[in-house]
């Protein structure tokens, strides 16, 4: 029985007005096999999760480290603590401005499999990359720098960078050509038929959504900027929820 995933990705964006706002519109009926999240900065996960119950959170980073002297960082220990249940790693935003390696994003990933949360692996080329061709490869290569050895508790999300804020989604082809080729590299890395989850992520807006979630590798969507909006989160969430056949 197929689950779908959709988890908005609030960025650097939000505050208590604005959550109180969103709560006061949000209106979405929930499916047991959708499940919908919301990773808003780290202070407000907390006043997130009391005001939107039948939404679950996730947070948008992590440190590798459970405690200590590390100023700024946030453990998996205390996502798990306030409630989170999934955590970003890895997303193209935080590789490009913050030097996140595929070792650095391996040792969150594993970080986060260890606190019994779990992992959303952000991959995905960017413009140039697309340009040459060379998707595959490049999606592949951060995949094995990355993946740990334990194949449960994981979602990937299939993000280009080139489709990430820019309005570009990328065509339900491209999509499902590359989650396809995601899927095998993962069997190939984590051995069997793992099943692994992938969502895809770029410029999902609701006009779009319904057509993506009919792909056949498509198992949810990372939502950016339309996330931000409670009535286009909850008609990406109604797209999801009607693609699932009874
Ligand atoms: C993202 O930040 O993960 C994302 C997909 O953003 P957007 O939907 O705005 O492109």
């Amino acid at each position: 029985m197929t689950t779908l995933y959709l988890i908005g990705n609030w960025k650097q964006h939000g505050s208590r007005a604005s959550i109180a706002a969103f709560a006061s519109q949000w209106s979405f009926e929930g499916h047991e096999r959708l499940a919908v999240a919301i990773a808003p900065p780290f202070p407000y996960i907390g006043e997130l999760g009391a005001a939107l119950p039948n939404c679950l959170l996730a947070a948008q980073d992590c440190s590798i480290h459970e405690q200590g002297a590390h100023t700024g960082e946030v453990s998996v220990g205390m996502l798990a603590d306030v409630g989170c249940r999934f955590v970003l790693v890895g997303h193209s935003e935080r590789r490009v401005h913050h030097g996140e390696t595929d070792e650095l994003i391996g040792r969150k990933l594993a970080a986060v499999q260890a606190a019994g949360l779990t992992p959303v692996l952000c991959v995905g080329e960017d413009s140039a990359t697309r340009e040459a061709g060379d998707q595959n490869h490049a999606v592949r290569a951060q995949l094995g720098g990355a993946l740990p050895a334990i194949a449960s508790q994981l979602l990937i999300a299939y993000e280009p960078v080139w489709a990430i804020g820019t309005g570009l989604t990328a065509t339900p082809d491209q999509v499902d050509d590359m989650h396809a080729v995601i899927k095998a590299e993962v069997n190939a890395l984590l051995g069997g038929d793992s099943e692994i989850p992938v969502l895809y992520g770029g410029s999902v807006i609701p006009e779009t959504a319904e057509a993506l979630f009919g792909c056949p590798h498509v198992d949810g969507a990372l939502v950016g900027g339309a996330s931000l909006d409670p009535d286009s989160f909850a008609a990406i969430a109604r797209s999801a929820r009607n693609s699932l056949s009874d």
